[in-house]
C-alpha cells in the first residue's frame, strides 16, 4: 500500500523523478470517474433516504432519522443500506424493503438534479485539458444519467463522445467492481496508446479497474468512501479531491514543459 497522504512530498517527489521526460510527441491521459471526483451525489442520496423512509414507515412509528453528516458517514464507511434503515429505527423487514426501494430509486431521473459539481473540479478539468492531456470519463452511470449531468452542469466539452465510458441504458449490472474493470479493458483496447495513464476515482471499483488495466490509481476522498475503505484496495495514492490529483499528475510530467509545447 502506497498511501502517501497529503504531506508526503518526499515520496511523491521520488515518484515524479522516476517518470519519463516530457517530449512534444507524447500523450498523457487522465481517466476520471464522474461521481466522487466531479459530482457530489450526497444530497441526492440523502434525499432518497428520506423518500424511501416515508414509504415504509408505519403510521405513528417513531424514527430517529440520521442527520446528513451521520448518513453520509455511513455511506462512506460502506454501512449496508438495510443497516442504515435499522439505525433509523426500522424493523428488519422494513429495513429490507427500504434497502430494495432505495436501490430502485436512487438513480432515477427525478432525483439526478440534486447532484452538484464538487468545488474545484471544473477548474481541475480545465488545468489538465489545457496541459494537453487526453481526458476520459469512466463511470457506472448509464448513458442517459451521464448525459443529464454533463448537459446540466455544462461539462460535456471536457469529454469527446469517444472519451465517455459508461453503461448503456439497457445494461444489466453485475456490480461496480465487476462492471468497471470490463469498461476499463474496453477503453484500453479502443483508445490510442498513451505514454502514461492515470485513473482517478472515489471507490474500490475505480481502484480495481485501474489495477486490472495496470495503470496507477489515485483514490480521492471527495466521494462515497472514506480513507479507511480506500486503503483496503491499495490505490497508488490517496488525495483529497480531483484538484489535488490533477496537480499531482501535472507536476509528475512537468506541467510547464507540456504547456510550452501545447
Ligand atoms: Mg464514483
Amino acid at each position: 500500500m502506497r498511501d502517501f497522504g497529503l504531506n508526503s512530498s518526499a515520496v511523491a517527489t521520488t515518484l515524479i523523478a522516476s517518470l519519463p521526460v516530457v517530449s512534444p510527441n507524447v500523450m498523457f491521459r487522465l481517466i476520471t470517474d464522474f461521481d466522487g471526483p466531479i459530482a457530489d451525489v450526497s444530497v441526492r442520496y440523502y434525499t432518497v433516504y428520506h423518500r424511501c423512509l416515508d414509504q415504509v414507515v408505519r403510521p405513528g412509528q417513531f424514527l430517529q432519522r440520521l442527520s446528513y453528516d451521520e448518513f453520509w458517514a455511513c455511506k462512506r464507511a460502506r454501512v449496508p443500506e438495510w443497516q442504515i434503515g435499522m439505525k433509523t429505527g426500522l424493523d428488519e423487514p422494513q429495513a429490507r424493503a427500504f434497502a430494495k426501494m432505495r436501490g430502485m430509486t436512487v438513480h432515477a431521473q427525478p432525483f439526478l438534479h440534486h447532484d452538484q459539481t464538487i468545488p474545484g473540479a471544473i477548474e481541475a478539468l480545465e488545468r489538465v485539458r489545457d496541459a494537453g492531456f487526453d481526458l476520459v470519463v469512466m463511470t457506472m452511470r448509464r448513458t442517459r444519467e451521464l448525459n443529464e449531468a454533463l448537459d446540466r452542469c455544462d461539462l460535456g466539452h471536457f469529454f469527446a463522445a469517444d472519451r465517455r465510458y459508461c453503461l448503456s441504458n439497457d445494461h444489466v449490472k453485475i456490480g461496480d467492481t465487476k462492471d468497471k474493470p470490463i469498461l476499463m479493458q474496453r477503453a484500453l483496447q479502443e483508445l490510442p496508446p498513451a505514454e502514461k495513464t492515470w485513473m482517478v476515482g472515489d471507490t474500490e471499483a475505480d481502484i480495481i479497474a485501474a489495477q486490472t488495466g495496470q495503470i496507477p490509481s489515485i483514490g480521492v476522498l471527495s466521494g462515497i468512501r472514506d480513507r479507511q475503505q480506500l486503503q483496503k484496495y491499495k490505490p497508488d495514492l490517496i488525495l483529497n479531491n480531483l484538484s489535488e490529483a490533477v496537480d499531482f499528475v501535472l507536476e509528475s510530467v512537468g506541467c510547464s514543459q507540456l504547456r510550452a509545447v501545447s
